[in-house]
């Protein structure tokens, strides 16, 4: 029997993967996705955003509820059912993988495999699953390895749970921790602490350096950090020494400010980054990569013209959207003759905090300006009819213009509707819209958006 051989063979099977892979299949071209998971949309729905959000919601519900039960006529706050919120979390995960199944057998000439794949040479690579190993020929090639939780070298790091402990479907918490320690202060830490303080347990965040979210704008961070729920502790510039367990309790030993401190908790969260997965045989390829993933630029191509990477493999923007794009762009480039016709944006793609509140932004804030000179336009929740219907006063939009053109450059949303609210920034810059054009946009009464059009208008 001879080798197998297809015109795409995806590492992966998410977000960076099969965008490209049914496009490619849509032009009749033979696609083969492999994925140690057996199924379509990687960790995304296996253990981030889409599980992570459902337990978000149920959440912020909660805290909606507590904050408004006299106005409801509840006879006491609610307390929220932890394993209840898991299974909604596990529904929905069943859901999507059901509708993803369906897709994926409704469109002719993609095939799914189980298993991990190991590059060979430029064109062939070896699928290994439970039946042992077979070597596919490939015309094209997709690194759509994704990412995976990063574990430090910390003592006892095996106490912990991680993101994927608690969002996988079936995971291993099922009972909503008295206590929580989270160590990370990126932004899965900071999220989790948010739900999990949202619902009723008492939080400890640490963080290593004097800021949590670092790399996103101070500024932003500066407007969150107060508004994040009560019952939430965010201790800064703190060094996890050790996790000790004793029997079901966990105590984390850390250093601050040259003294030993600890804490005790029910369950510790280590959320302290994620990796890339480089797939073996990328190094003996002398394909270019570093802790933060393959080397590519907007084109998506390796040192070979038709092997790319996209996604969080690249580490240019870890997020699902990102790596739908990038897929896309992929797959154009492939459709093109491997001579790009197609780029991907990695400076304007909308970022969310999906913490109770949000924080979100997109492109040029003041901390990426360095020294350029914004206009700022603004807008406080305060004076919003929604956020007052709502109850949540706090927080704002600031959008950042060009000076000399009023060109749209960037915003950042901190308070309600933000994940929402940045997409339509985002949709604004990407068409390249002024001032002018937004200030002159009727948005819908009473809606968070209206005050994009009045951040706009705070120049006029
Ligand atoms: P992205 O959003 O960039 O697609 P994900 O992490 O969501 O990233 O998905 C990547 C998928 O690739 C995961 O399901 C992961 O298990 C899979 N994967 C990782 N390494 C390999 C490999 N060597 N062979 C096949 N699949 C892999």
């Amino acid at each position: 029997m001879g080798e197998t051989v297809v015109d795409l063979l995806c590492i992966g099977a998410g977000g960076a993967a099969y965008p490209a892979a049914f496009r490619m299949a849509r032009a009749g071209h033979k696609v083969l996705m492999v994925d140690p998971k057996g199924v379509m949309s990687g960790n995304c729905l296996y253990e981030g955003c889409v599980p992570s959000k459902a337990v978000r919601e149920m959440a912020s519900m909660t805290d909606a509820m507590r904050r408004f039960s006299t106005q409801l006529g509840l006879a006491a706050p609610p307390v929220p059912d932890y394993a209840a919120i898991v299974q909604h979390k596990d529904q929905v995960q069943a859901r999507r993988y059901a509708q993803h199944a369906q897709e994926l057998a409704a469109q002719p000439g993609i095939a799914l495999r189980k298993g991990v794949v190991r590059i060979l040479d430029p064109h062939t690579v070896q699928i290994d699953d439970d039946r042992g190993s077979e070597k596919i020929h490939c015309h094209h090639l997709l690194i759509a390895s994704g990412s995976d939780v990063f574990v430090p070298p910390i003592p006892g790091a095996e106490h912990c749970l991680t993101s994927h402990d608690l969002y996988k479907p079936n995971p291993a918490l099922r009972a909503l921790p008295k206590r929580l320690i989270v160590v990370g202060g990126g932004y899965i830490g900071l999220e989790t602490a948010s739900f999990f303080a949202a619902l009723g347990s008492q939080v400890t965040l640490l963080q290593k350096g004097e800021q949590i979210l670092n790399g996103m704008d101070p500024g932003m961070v500066a407007l969150l950090q107060p508004l994040l729920p009560a019952g939430m502790r965010i201790l800064t510039d703190v060094d996890v020494q050790r996790i000790e367990a004793q029997g079901a309790l966990r105590r984390v030993v850390w250093q601050r400010a040259g003294q030993e401190e600890s804490g005790e908790a029910e369950a510790v969260l280590l959320a302290v980054g994620r990796a890339p997965v480089i797939p073996e045989g990328c190094e003996v390829m002398g394909i270019e990569f570093d802790r933060h993933g393959i080397r590519v630029g907007p084109s998506l191509q390796t040192r070979y013209p038709h092997i790319y990477a996209a996604g969080d493999v690249n580490g240019r923007v870890p997020l699902f959207h990102a790596a739908v794009r990038q897929s896309l762009v992929a797959a154009h480039n492939i459709l093109g003759g491997n001579q790009p016709l197609d780029y991907a944006d990695f400076h304007n793609v909308p970022t969310t905090i999906f913490t109770l509140p949000a924080a979100a932004y997109i492109g040029m804030t003041p901390a990426k300006a360095e020294g350029r000179e914004l206009l700022v336009g603004r807008y406080d929740f305060a004076e919003d009819s929604r956020a007052q219907i709502l109850e949540r006063l706090e927080g704002e939009i600031r959008l950042f213009f060009e000076p000399s053109s009023l060109r749209l450059l960037g915003g950042w949303i901190v308070g309600i509707d933000a994940g929402a609210l940045i997409g339509q920034i985002g949709t604004a810059l990407s068409l390249g819209a002024t001032a002018y054009d937004l200030a002159r946009f009727a948005d819908q009464h009473p809606m968070s958006a209206e005050g994009i059009g009045k951040a706009a208008r705070s120049l006029f």
